[in-house]
């Protein structure tokens, strides 16, 4: 068998079209994109991927790397993945961008392998664990967390989104009861220092959280180090890496407790087997990050997560975009809070490419509302997004509101 030709299937998420174009209330539809790949064969067998971190920029990557695939043999993956690695050197360290693009025709090429032999792609890593996944889910408010509970869901994550507010998660904490997983996201912004986010740490401790995501900017890994030894809760982080060697700090060092690389740009789906087995050395779960994930890299968790011992939860976010069961077939359902493994050839997922063409690509970064807290304002004491004064600081560490 050998690949003949790499397509790229690009879109724009979070809105249904109007008039035939992909707008929502900003006119824009959101900033998310999600690229979807096929990766065709000379046997009439193609394989499907998708890659996260920043996807327009990964579709020029993909289209850059198919000049080095075309031609090879599909089955030998781990071969073509070096191949790949190796032909990006001279653009220095890859980071997401790479791992997406590398990601997404990764992630093909085992979708061909289990299609050529008529095996799930859980089948071909060592076979399962399990046949279905625990999901989480997010909530900003009480009521939100009470409806994913509805849902057999038992995973709850509040982000603080712009500033501190632990009243907000005591107040989810309550609702959702003993029972339920609670999680804080503090997306690891650039301007809380490890000594502030230490504070907030010990004012969540009471509320026995699962763990404690990205408290500081993701690179400050010494600062992560301060984190956990001054603070009683688990700490996440992974999402913003890619492959064994981006991830390797925070597992090698023992900075967190759950590692959580993204399933569309940690470089593929036998680099998310790796850093799960090297977070396994050091008994550390793994909870993929989906923030960002489109519907077929979902289906490489799954198969991912089937696999290893040390699955903690999926992220999920399956009511983002009524597209997300769309654009793909068979489409994921979240049923008494988890998801079932897929048992059919391949990954078992399908592009479903009229749809996708109604949603073409607008733009892809996202834009800080002014209000909000988060607002990079010139010639005032937040004007510097790294050192903040005092009382700008202050403002994002509303933590109590008594
Ligand atoms: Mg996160």
């Amino acid at each position: 068998m050998k690949i003949t030709a790499i397509e790229t299937h690009l879109m724009q998420v979070g809105a249904r079209p109007v008039s035939g174009t992909s707008r929502g209330s900003d006119g824009h539809g959101g900033s998310r994109n999600w690229l979807f790949v096929r990766v065709l064969t000379d046997e009439g067998i193609y394989g499907v991927g998708e890659g996260s971190g920043w996807p327009r920029v990964v579709k020029a990557a993909v289209e850059d790397l198919a000049r080095v695939l075309v031609g090879e043999d599909p089955a030998h993956i781990d071969r073509l993945w070096q191949r790949m690695y190796v032909a990006s050197m001279g653009h220095g360290v890859l980071g997401t961008v790479g791992g997406g693009a590398m990601t997404a025709i990764e992630m093909a090429l085992w979708d061909i392998k289990g299609k050529a032999l008529g095996q799930p792609v859980w089948n071909l890593l060592g076979g399962r664990f399990r046949d279905r996944v625990r999901v989480y889910g997010h909530a900003r408010t009480p009521e939100r967390a009470r409806e994913l509970m509805g849902l057999g869901i038992k995973g709850v994550k509040v982000g603080f989104t712009g500033a501190v507010d632990i009243d907000r998660v005591a107040a989810i904490r309550d609702a959702v009861g003993p029972e339920v997983d609670v999680m804080v996201d503090a997306h690891g912004p650039s301007w809380m220092t490890p000594a502030d986010a230490i504070r907030v740490g010990r004012e969540l401790e009471h509320l026995d959280l699962l763990f404690y995501e990205d408290p500081i900017a993701p690179d400050n890994l010494d600062g992560y180090a301060r984190i956990r030894d001054a603070v009683a809760i688990p700490l996440a982080a992974g999402e913003r890496h890619a492959n064994i060697w981006g991830l390797r700090p925070l597992i090698e060092r023992e900075l967190v407790d759950v590692v959580q690389p993204d399933t569309g740009r940690a470089g593929g789906i036998t680099q998310m087997r790796k850093i799960a087995a090297m977070a396994e050395a050091h008994y550390i779960t793994m909870a993929p990050h989906s923030g960002s994930l489109g519907p077929v890299a979902e289906f490489a968790a799954l198969h991912v997560m089937a696999t290893i011992p040390n699955a903690l939860m999926l992220e999920r976010v399956e009511f983002d975009w009524p597209g997300r069961a769309e654009v793909v077939t068979p489409a994921l359902r979240t049923e008494d809070g988890h998801l079932r493994v897929p048992d059919t050839p391949g990954l078992g997922v399908d592009l479903v490419l009229d749809e996708i063409l109604k949603y073409p690509s607008v733009r892809n970064v996202a834009t800080m509302p002014e209000d909000d807290g988060w607002a990079y304002e010139p010639g005032t004491a937040g004007e510097n997004i790294y050192f903040q004064t005092r009382l700008a600081r202050a403002r994002k560490l509303r933590r109590k509101a008594t």
